[in-house]
């Protein structure tokens, strides 16, 4: 068994020109990817379905569930085409910025123009004023708007620096009304769907409202709609962190932005409070970001990137995640090493992971006390593993937040739902064919946790599942069963 597949804590990879061959995804795979992120504020439509066309089938031939998360880029607001080489902007030098493609209206003279996302551009300078800070390229260039009119925002600049074709910009301080869903984002959308993405994560979240329209949209387009990951990075998604929460399938920590919009030394906190929430209503969460960022350029990373990797684990992460790293850094199967490797040793000190034992059941849920009395049993018999059977995966969910020391095992018979539970904490699946009445189903979990080796002939392991019915949310057993001496060895 790879050493990987000790690992509990679940690791997201960005793929791109770094990652982008099936023989390169495989090798991804092989070092413990668990979910593939797809990046649509990079790439075209073509790049992107040979990715998920590659990812399918290296998953395949691993036999592993991987669920591919589609990242759409949302109302990033972006510097448009600079002439070659850049810009250089200092301090006390006054930029114009304007909407892309259009003729400047405010006066020139001695200003330097800067065109910025068309599309954005009248809605983002509306809510604009006069002393707000406008910040270029993850917030290395800094300046202050002093004057606004119609589309076209005057600044000046306070920290200068170069500044290169379709840098990011942020507006800290300025909430911006423009909807987190754009027309680039519907059309990559409906790509995603057609596509048969597991996941969906939405960039500059606002609120719960703008999660909720999510999914009423991707409801009215599937009955069995991809999950919504809520990326968290802009100051009013902070404040209302627990409300997102409540209505989301899944949260992302987007420390990049964040940083940028509310501060570098207010990110470990707001961290550890995210995760802390999502882990008590068991919304997986992954952290995201600069993880071990070095190790674009080096083959391996900086310690405070390893403590960084190590107390996000601590934290109580579902996943962490690669961005550049693995997307477009010259050592991506690398950084996937490391972070498996620096995520088993945190997750070794079993001491230092103080969250563990916190999280009780709710009162009233029949699931939540099956799946909290597992947990219990299996680490008082020695089981090996924990198998749940289980249609929507709730169960799963459910048993992944009193986060056992005992392996998780899915057993499932949807595909698309068991790939969606790659971003939970702890959780292996496998894949079965139709589950049917109760003697085979223990049968199934014993061939299921052999043919997988996790399991040995006489090993004790715990099950649970919704007896006679298996519908949706009925699990109500547990039972310790020991695995048939006859079946021999795998
Ligand atoms: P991004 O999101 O990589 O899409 O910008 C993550 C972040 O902002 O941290
Ligand atoms: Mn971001």
């Amino acid at each position: 068994m790879p050493s990987s597949s000790r690992r509990k804590v679940k690791i997201v990879c960005t793929l791109g020109p770094s990652s982008s061959t099936e023989f390169q995804i495989g090798t991804l795979l092989a070092e413990g990817m668990d979910v593939a992120r797809l990046n649509f504020s990079h790439g075209t439509h073509e790049f992107h379905a040979r990715l998920i066309g590659s990812v399918r089938e290296a998953a395949r031939k691993a036999h592993r569930p991987i669920a591919i998360m589609q990242d759409l880029q949302g109302p990033k607001i972006r510097v448009g085409a600079l002439p070659k080489g850049g810009l250089e902007l200092k301090a006390g030098d006054t930029l114009l910025l304007y909407p892309e493609g259009s003729t400047p209206k405010t006066s020139t003279h001695g200003k330097i123009l800067v065109p910025i996302s068309a599309e954005i551009a009248q809605s983002v300078a509306a809510d604009t004023q006069r002393g707000a800070r406008i910040l270029f390229d993850d917030g290395k260039i800094a300046t202050e708007a002093t004057q606004v009119s119609g589309p076209e925002i005057v600044a000046d600049v306070l920290i200068g620096g170069r500044l290169t074709d379709h840098k990011g910009m942020n507006f800290p301080g300025t909430p911006l009304s423009i909807p987190c869903l754009t027309e680039k984002d519907l059309v990559d959308l409906k790509f995603g769907m057609d596509h048969g993405v597991d996941a969906i994560a939405l960039s500059f979240v606002r609120s719960a409202n703008d999660v909720v329209t999510l999914k009423e949209m991707l409801r009215k387009l599937s009955p069995n709609p991809p999950l919504v990951v809520a990326k968290i990075e802009r100051e009013e998604a902070v404040d209302a962190r627990d409300s997102i929460i409540e209505v989301t399938d899944g949260l992302l920590v987007a420390r990049g932005d964040m940083a940028v919009e509310i501060g570098a030394e207010r990110v470990p906190i707001v961290q550890k409070q995210l995760i802390r929430t999502c882990h008590e209503l068991g919304v997986p969460v992954i952290t995201a970001t600069q993880m071990l960022e070095s190790m674009i350029h080096s083959p391996t990373p900086t310690r405070a990137e390893a403590s960084d990797v190590a107390n996000a684990v601590f934290d109580g992460t579902d996943a962490i995640m690669l961005s550049g790293e693995t997307a477009s850094g010259s050592y991506p199967a690398e950084a996937v090493r490391t972070m498996s490797r620096i995520a088993i040793e945190a997750e070794t000190a079993r001491e230092m992971n103080s969250t563990r034992a916190d999280i009780q059941p709710l009162p009233g849920s029949t699931v939540d006390a099956i799946e909290h009395s597992a947990a219990m049993i299996a680490r008082h018999v020695g089981a090996v593993a924990i198998a749940c059977i289980t249609h929507t995966g709730s169960a799963v969910r459910t048993l992944s937040r009193y986060r056992p020391e005992t392996p998780i095992v899915a057993i499932m018979d949807n595909e698309a739902v068991l790939r969606r539970l790659s971003l939970s904490w702890g959780v292996r699946g496998v894949l079965v064919p139709k589950i049917g009445s109760t003697d085979d189903l223990f049968t199934m979990v014993e061939t299921s946790l052999l043919a997988q080796g996790w399991a040995e002939p006489e090993d004790l392991v715990v099950i649970t599942a919704g007896i006679p019915t298996l519908r949706r949310g009925t699990t109500n057993m547990a039972k310790v069963h020991r695995i048939g001496p006859h079946l021999g060895r795998s």
